[in-house]
């Protein structure tokens, strides 16, 4: 940590996965001898650059953009792209890291990586979206590669995004490569790619319960964010039978008892892709719901303290904390899968395991979108497409492995049905073997 000074999302990531992997080192001194986790924590490559861009009133704008490559034991680096105001090399490390063992477990070869700005999206128009996209693929373009690097979307970073910046990168190198996931359908993205983070989150959960003899049919779910991620879980609970009832953006939530619809997700598509508003609007169209504005002063979310059955936390990292833990078992709720990247703070995990929540780590329930990213590059390579039915079987098939291989390799460890222990320590050993079979580099 000496080496890390002031970075608590990144020492967060590397202790959780630290505290779970100890037996495996334990048990494997090779491991140790060539101290694979230490240097799993230090990125191959941390690339930090200036993005300059003119705003509409044709005032210039500095940004900072970074790139962290984090590891390619097993394939070439592989995360998302954030522009958020809260973007630091800390929080991208902490990602970048997570990352490693999550693309492990899709059981495809990518090595870890993530990327980003301190760009804020909100209230910027088209054009300047466009500008600052260019601005940032003009520097990062030297660094990412269709074999090297293939960066995608994260928060901040949708279709549009992805698109602007694709083009930029194809006008510097002159080539039409798949140097980007989460294209367009019509230029080499692949169907569901949109859809994956959310239906393999409910398809993790549906593995989770099918192991105790259960079903997501009816059950009560309690949904955070309203972006990419809580869009698609919440469609596919409706799909299988559950009833979301809240979801949220960094203004508030809203809680609709009668259960959000799939006509009502329609809404909220149209109102957060197309017109970029507030989910406040959601209570104004819909009078079975009640809105609630976010309390930055309050020590609990009251989102997670609404009685139900299951929660998908999909915004950002740390949105509970041990109070919500505390509020989300006085609730009912009995699984907790992570769709957005380490929402759930160390204690509240503690907490959540103590009151028997069946929990999975977002490194193994919200790898569905890095898996099936995964899947766009093998189409990209080969030239061929597969149908909407053939991804989304994929998808099923990679997220059921994945729930396998974490309940495997935590009871190989004498933890039981304990999913953050499986996930790291299957994640871990897949790259450490790698690291050690490619010698001291
Ligand atoms: P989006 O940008 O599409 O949506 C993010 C949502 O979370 C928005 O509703 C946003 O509200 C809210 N949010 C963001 N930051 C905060 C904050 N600090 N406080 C409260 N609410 C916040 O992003 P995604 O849906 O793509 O990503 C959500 C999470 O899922 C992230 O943790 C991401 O890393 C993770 N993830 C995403 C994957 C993907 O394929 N997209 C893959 C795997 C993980 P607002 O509009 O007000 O900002």
């Amino acid at each position: 940590f000496d080496r890390n000074p002031n970075e608590p999302e990144f020492h967060q990531a590397v202790d959780e996965v630290y505290e779970t992997v100890e037996a495996v080192l334990k048990k494997n001194p090779k491991y140790q001898k060539a101290k694979l986790f230490e240097r799993m924590t230090e990125p191959e490559r941390l690339i930090s650059f200036r993005v300059t861009w003119v705003d509409d009133k044709g005032e210039v704008q500095i940004n900072k953009g970074y790139r962290v490559q984090m590891n390619s034991a097993i394939g070439p680096y592989k995360g998302g792209l954030r522009f958020h105001p809260t973007v630091t090399p800390s929080v991208l490390k902490f990602l970048a890291f997570e990352q490693i063992f999550k693309n492990a477990l899709t059981g495809l070869p990518m090595g870890g990586g993530k990327g980003g700005s301190d760009f804020d999206p909100k209230g910027k128009s088209d054009a300047e979206i466009m500008r600052f996209c260019q601005a940032f693929m003009t520097e990062l373009s030297r660094h990412i590669g269709h074999r090297l690097d293939v960066p995608a979307g994260d928060i901040g970073v949708g279709g549009r995004e992805i698109g602007y910046m694709f083009g930029q990168y194809k006008k510097i190198q002159n080539e039409f490569t798949g140097v980007l996931t989460g294209k367009g359908q019509g230029w080499g993205g692949s169907l569901i790619r949109p859809e994956a983070t959310g239906y393999g989150l409910v398809y993790f959960a549906q593995n989770m319960l099918a192991e105790q003899n259960d079903s997501l049919k009816g059950k009560v779910c309690l949904i955070s964010g309203s972006g990419n991620v809580a869009q698609y879980a919440m469609k596919k609970l409706c799909i299988l039978g559950a009833k979301p009832v809240t979801c949220s953006d960094s203004s508030g939530y809203i809680y609709d008892e009668d259960g959000i619809t799939q006509e009502k997700i329609e809404f909220i598509m149209k109102l957060k892709n197309e017109k970029r508003g507030r989910i406040s609007e959601y209570a104004k169209k819909f009078k079975s719901a009640k809105y609630f504005d976010t309390d930055r002063k309050a020590d609990h979310n009251p989102l997670w303290a609404h009685k139900a059955d299951c929660a998908f936390p999909c915004a950002t990292q740390n949105e509970i904390n041990k109070k919500d833990a505390a509020n989300l078992i006085k609730a009912g709720v009995k699984l907790l899968a992570e769709g957005a990247n380490m929402p759930t703070m160390s204690d509240a995990i503690v907490e959540l395991m103590k009151g028997g929540v069946n929990y999975a780590p977002g490194k193994a329930s919200n790898a569905g979108g890095v898996g099936t990213s995964g899947l766009e590059m093998v189409q990209n390579y080969s030239g061929i497409y597969w149908t909407r039915e053939e991804v989304d079987s994929k998808l099923k098939e990679i997220m059921k492995e994945i729930h396998d291989s974490c309940l495997k390799a935590a009871k190989e460890y004498g933890m039981e049905g304990n999913y953050q222990a499986g996930a790291n320590i299957a994640g871990f050993v897949k790259v450490a073997d790698a690291m050690l079979a490619q010698g001291i580099v």
